[in-house]
C-alpha cells in the first residue's frame, strides 16, 4: 500500500493538476443537457471513444426525451448494441426519458438529488452531468481516478464512493476541474499498464512510479 500524501503534497498536486490542464472537458461528445446524460450514461463500463461512434446515430433517431421515451427497446438495442451491457442500458435509457418526460416536463432535472432518481443513474452519473454541464464543485470517481488518487497517495480507500468523499475533502475546491484533469491524466499519461513516468510532472509526488498495478 502507498503512502498518503501530506497536507503540503496534495496542494502542490491540486495546483500542478490545475496548471497542466486549465481548460478540461469531456471527451464525450453532446450539445445539450440531454444528450450529456445519454453519453455519461453509455460510458459506464465503456469507452468514451466507443460511445462517440455511437451517439450521432442514436442522437438522429431520438432527439428529444419525449422521442427516446416511445422508443421500442430492439431499436435501442440494436442502435446501442456496441456498448458494453446494452441490454441493461437501452432499458434504463427508455425508463429515464419517461421519467424526464412526466416528471420534469420533458427538461433533465439538474440537481444531483433528482438525477439519482433516475433509472440507471448512480452518484457517480450525476456528478459527471453536474460537474461537466454546471461546472459543478463536485468529484467523481471512475477508474482513471480511482487509480491516479491511489498511485500519489491521495487515497487508499478500496471504493470508488469513498474515494470521491476523500478526494472532494482534500482537495475542496474546484472539483470539477481537477476531475476532467485526473481522468484526461489517468487516460492518456498515468496509463494502468506502462504509465509515462520519465517526464511525468507528478514524479516527484508519486508514492508508485508505475510500480505497482491500481
Ligand atoms: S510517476 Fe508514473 S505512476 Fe506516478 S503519477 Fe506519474 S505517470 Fe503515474
Amino acid at each position: 500500500m502507498p503512502k498518503k500524501a501530506t497536507k503540503l503534497e496534495i496542494e502542490a498536486i491540486k495546483e500542478l493538476f490545475l496548471e497542466n490542464y486549465p481548460d478540461s472537458v469531456t471527451e464525450l461528445h453532446y450539445t445539450n443537457a440531454y444528450e450529456l446524460l445519454i453519453a455519461v450514461m453509455l460510458s459506464a463500463q465503456c469507452t468514451d471513444k466507443r460511445v462517440n461512434l455511437i451517439t450521432p446515430a442514436l442522437f438522429a433517431a431520438y432527439p428529444r426525451v419525449y422521442d427516446l421515451a416511445k422508443a421500442n427497446l430492439d431499436d435501442i438495442k440494436t442502435l446501442i448494441g456496441t456498448c458494453s451491457f446494452f441490454n441493461n442500458k437501452a432499458k434504463n435509457l427508455i425508463t429515464m426519458a419517461n421519467q424526464i418526460a412526466d416528471s420534469y416536463d420533458g427538461k433533465i432535472p439538474l440537481t444531483q438529488k433528482e438525477l439519482v432518481k433516475l433509472a440507471g443513474v448512480g452518484q457517480k452519473t450525476a456528478n459527471v452531468v453536474m460537474l461537466e454541464y454546471t461546472g459543478a464543485n463536485l468529484m467523481a470517481v471512475d477508474t482513471h481516478v480511482f487509480r491516479v488518487a491511489h498511485r500519489l497517495g491521495l487515497s487508499n480507500a478500496k471504493t470508488a464512493k469513498k474515494t470521491e468523499e476523500e478526494l472532494s475533502k482534500k482537495f475542496k475546491t474546484d472539483l470539477h476541474r481537477l476531475h476532467q484533469a485526473m481522468v484526461l491524466f489517468g487516460r492518456y499519461r498515468c496509463k494502468a499498464i506502462n504509465p509515462l513516468c520519465e517526464d511525468c510532472f507528478l514524479k516527484s509526488y508519486c508514492k508508485s512510479k508505475g510500480r505497482f498495478k491500481v
